[in-house]
């Protein structure tokens, strides 16, 4: 699969998925998408992400799950929505099981990368 496949792919899979999220009373806010490969270079150098984020391939997308319009951190809230995200394709993956726990992050693995 090129690189352009993959993100039409996913960008449909996450379309999907967002709907899917609101059908099922998981109502979301659509956060960081894209990110250039300077900001991804400086979250790095925060500390906050890595370099070859797949967030500079448009192949992640951050969301804040929302009880009753206000965003929560609660990581089990996000569980339903992440797991969900993993169903949809093998690619699939969600930041909720990454060793540095990232809930908001859903994405495609991309060489290696998640
Ligand atoms: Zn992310």
């Amino acid at each position: 699969m090129t690189l352009n496949e993959k993100q039409i792919l996913f960008t449909e899979l996450q379309a999907r998925w967002t709907v899917w999220c609101f059908d099922n009373g998981y109502p979301i806010i659509l956060a960081e998408a894209f990110r250039p490969t300077w900001v991804a270079e400086e979250y790095a150098r925060r500390g906050k992400g890595i370099k070859n984020s797949v967030h500079t391939k448009k192949l992640a997308v951050d969301v804040f799950r929302t009880i009753d319009g206000v965003v929560t951190w609660d990581l089990e809230a996000y569980e339903p929505i992440g797991e969900k995200w993993k169903t949809m394709h093998t690619l699939c993956r969600w930041g909720g099981n990454f060793r540095n726990r990232d809930a908001v992050h859903h994405s495609f693995e991309h060489n290696g990368v998640m």
